[in-house]
């Protein structure tokens, strides 16, 4: 029943009517909220432009209708009953189910945000993709990275989805490989997902930590250098998370540029201060010549500021 609703989900245009067949899946798909339900629906003819159409009927007689391209006078035929996806259940089913939250538009009927979830200690966030016909990848590729830092998770509408979108820090699972939709409605295997999420992590995560001469706990609030520690607070934690993240994939000093746009921070930053007010942040992060790191050994409390805070 998924793969079937999934055909239509992904149908282009979004809001494309579909004939109503007069299966029994429809009607369990209209109970669930998944579908519109059927309409009357009527074919349309502009006397004037010539524009063809079809449309469901909503509130207007038919002779109060007009084109929809020019606003000119239509001749009316009755067309079959036919119905609409609403492009919003999935999605509020699926943030539902992983952290019973409400998701995030990051593009319209094309990519949500759906929840952020910890599995083994490690915090992941999770999308949705629809994956449509479009090859064109570069605006979900932009946006998921302009979302949040940290490990993505992409659940695709496609069994099968463009190699590009995933890389080391993304992972795209089929949504069908961790869901199935009944007449009572979406069942979601948490178990099965968290295990295609783990193993491929383990080995990214494992190769990075040991390299890893600082300990940040996984919300990224605490910072420890040996036995000095560093708190750290809301969009701050993302700074750090950001470059620990770089230090994980092999960059031990990402460019500030990268880890500003990875932590959600403008470009406009140029100094370590707009991040934290603290002084005491420059004691722990390195900020210089156009890189950021996370320092081998924390600066002494009377370090020169103004030599070091530049
Ligand atoms: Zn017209």
């Amino acid at each position: 029943m998924l793969k079937r609703y999934l055909n239509w989900f992904d149908n282009e245009p979004a809001d494309e009517l579909l004939s109503a067949t007069g299966s029994s899946l429809q009607p369990k798909l209209v109970a669930l909220g998944a579908m519109y339900p059927a309409k009357r629906a009527i074919r349309s003819l502009c006397v004037t432009c010539g524009l063809m159409a079809v449309r469901q009927m909503q509130e207007y007689d038919d002779h109060a209708l007009v084109c929809v391209a020019c606003g000119g006078r239509v001749e009316v035929w009755p067309a079959d009953m036919k119905m609409r996806v609403r492009h919003v259940w999935l999605p509020g089913e699926l943030a539902k189910r992983l952290s019973d939250t409400v998701p995030v538009v990051l593009m319209p009927n094309r990519l949500w945000r759906l929840a952020q979830v910890s599995i083994r200690q490690q915090s992941v966030t999770v999308y949705l993709l629809r994956c449509t016909a479009s090859p064109h990848m570069e605006p979900v590729i932009a946006a998921l990275e302009r979302d949040l830092a940290g490990r993505q998770v992409v659940l695709t509408t496609k069994e099968e989805f463009p190699v590009e979108l995933s890389d080391g820090q993304r992972l795209m699972i089929p949504l069908s490989r961790v869901a199935r939709l009944e007449a009572e409605g979406l069942e979601f295997d948490y178990e099965t997902f968290a295990n295609t999420v783990v193993p491929v992590d383990a080995l990214a995560v494992a190769a990075g930590r040991q390299r890893r001469w600082f300990k940040l706990s996984p919300d990224g609030s605490r910072l420890r250098l040996q036995d000095q520690e560093l708190v750290l607070h809301r969009k701050q934690c993302r700074f750090v998370l950001a470059i620990a993240e770089a230090h994980d994939m092999g960059e031990e000093r990402p460019k500030q540029s990268w880890v500003l746009d990875r932590s959600g921070h403008s470009r406009e930053n140029t100094s370590l201060k707009q991040i934290c007010r603290r002084p005491e942040i420059a004691r722990f992060i390195d900020w210089s010549q156009g890189e950021v790191a996370i320092r081998k050994v924390a600066l002494p409390h009377d370090y020169n500021d103004a030599e070091t805070a530049k």
